[in-house]
Order: C-alpha cells, then structure tokens, then sequence
C-alpha cells in the first residue's frame, strides 16, 4: 500500500491571486479528505496568518511550512513541534540594507512597510496586513516595476550567502532553507515518500522539483516560461486550477486503494 501527500503553496495556487478565496478547490479537497490524503500548506505567509486562514479552510493538515519553508510547524495533539529551519529576519535585514546600499536599490523590505502600505500592496485587510509583516525567518521585498539595477541587488544578497526568490508579488530573502527543505521535513515527519507539490511561483520551484509529481498553477494574464522540465500544467490559474489538475490524477486513479497516513 503506497502513501501519498499532497503539498501546496497558497498565494496565487490555492487561494486566488487577488481575491484570495479557495472554494473553488472544495471538490477536490473534499476528495482528498476522503481517501485520508493531508493537504499541507506550504507558504510564504507566517504562522499567525496560517492559524487563522486554518479557520476558513477545515482540509488543511495540522501539518504546515510557513514563511517560504524557513519555519515548519507540526500541530497535530500529542506531537505539537515547531522548528526554524532558516536564517532569523534580523540576519536577512543586514543582507538586504547591505545590498541596498551597494546597488541603490529602491526596493522596500516588509521591515519598513507600516500594516496600511503592505494591505494596500496585498489587498489584505489591515488586521492581515499585521499578521503579514509578523515574520521570523523571512523577508519579503516590494519593488518597483522598472527597477534597472534588480540582477546587482540579487547578486549583492548572494554575495553575502543570502537567496532571492521570487513570489507571484514580492520577491523574499531567503537563506538555505527553502520550500524544498520543508518538503524533506514533511517526509521525515509523516513517512511518506509520495508527494505531490503545487505551486505558480519561482518560491515554489525547489518544492516542485522534489515532488513525485509536480503541478504548475499558471498565472493569470502572464506567460512566464517554465523552469523546471518534469513538470505538468493546470488548465487555469488559481483555485479552479487546483481543483481541475488534483480531480484528473484522482480520475486517473492515483491514489486509489492508498491512504495518506501508512498505518504501522
Ligand atoms: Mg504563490
């Protein structure tokens, strides 16, 4: 009897891009329930985010990666475990000031956004905007649509054994613990190898090249050439995406006669 997981990003994957709901994914959710499948989130936002989104949407495991893979969290009873897999905030800061003062970049870590600049960035409430900018082991970075000197300033960052990687609004700060490191953490956690991986966003590529099978969510109105090779592409962005691409491997019979936590 094989195991399968299922691992998600949400931002413009789950949630839509901009209105952030995710009924449209229900059915297929729903599905995943039944056959005892985990749906873990897998996400740049912060843990105080993701413990009020769990209250919207009942399908996702007590399992989740938050601020781009850097903090894992296990919150089922009995096994309550959270880790910090990557660099603290403070280090990224020092990485970004440095690298804006070299390069002259005018770009605006969440550091020194104020709750109202990041909800108008996000469309997020300011109460949500609060919970965003709440962060541990992540930086993410606004900036500017014509911006010459962005390959200097990602450059300067790596210089110093920083990463940049790029979300479907920001572009974050990262060290070595990506959405990849989490997968791996969610592996030993549960003992299932399987996984399947979902995400729009180069933050989600080093995730989607370690799944079993990897789902691009495409994003709406862009064409962003593909990155990774063994890859396959949903149909639509977002939410009905998620729900059209996860429906058809059940069609297929994927994770037929399998349950998602292996009994031993
Ligand atoms: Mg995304």
């Amino acid at each position: 009897m094989t195991a399968w997981m299922v691992l998600t990003d949400l931002d413009g994957t789950l949630l839509d891009h901009d209105s952030y709901d995710w009924h449209p994914a229900e059915p297929a959710l729903q599905a995943l329930q039944t056959r005892g499948i985990p749906v873990i989130a897998v996400t740049s936002k912060t843990p105080a985010e993701l413990a009020s989104l769990r209250l919207e949407i009942p399908y996702l495991a007590p399992l989740m990666a938050c601020e781009n893979g850097a903090v894992v969290i296990d919150d089922r009873a009995g096994l309550q475990t959270r880790e910090v897999l990557g660099e603290a905030t403070d280090t990224l800061i020092d990485w970004f000031e440095h690298a804006c003062r070299e390069t002259g970049a005018r770009c605006i870590g969440f550091h020194q956004a104020s709750d109202q600049q990041v909800a108008e960035w996000t469309g997020l409430t300011l109460a949500d905007a609060g919970l965003a900018r709440d962060r541990e082991a992540s930086l993410p970075v606004y900036y500017p649509a014509q911006w010459p000197n962005r390959t200097a300033f990602i450059e300067a960052v790596e210089a110093q054994g920083g990463r940049v990687l790029e979300g479907g609004r920001f572009l974050h700060l990262a060290g070595h613990a990506d959405k990849g490191t989490a997968l791996k953490w969610m592996i030993d956690r549960l003992h299932i190898e399987r996984t399947v991986a979902l995400g729009d966003g180069g933050n989600d590529d080093a995730m989607l090249a370690l799944a079993t099978i990897a789902i691009r969510i495409p994003t709406a109105g862009t064409d962003r050439p593909e990155s990774l090779t063994s890859i396959q592409r949903a149909s639509q962005p977002g939410p009905a995406g998620w729900n059209e691409a996860m429906l058809s491997l059940m069609g297929q019979g994927l994770f037929d006669g399998t349950r998602g936590e292996r009994n031993e």
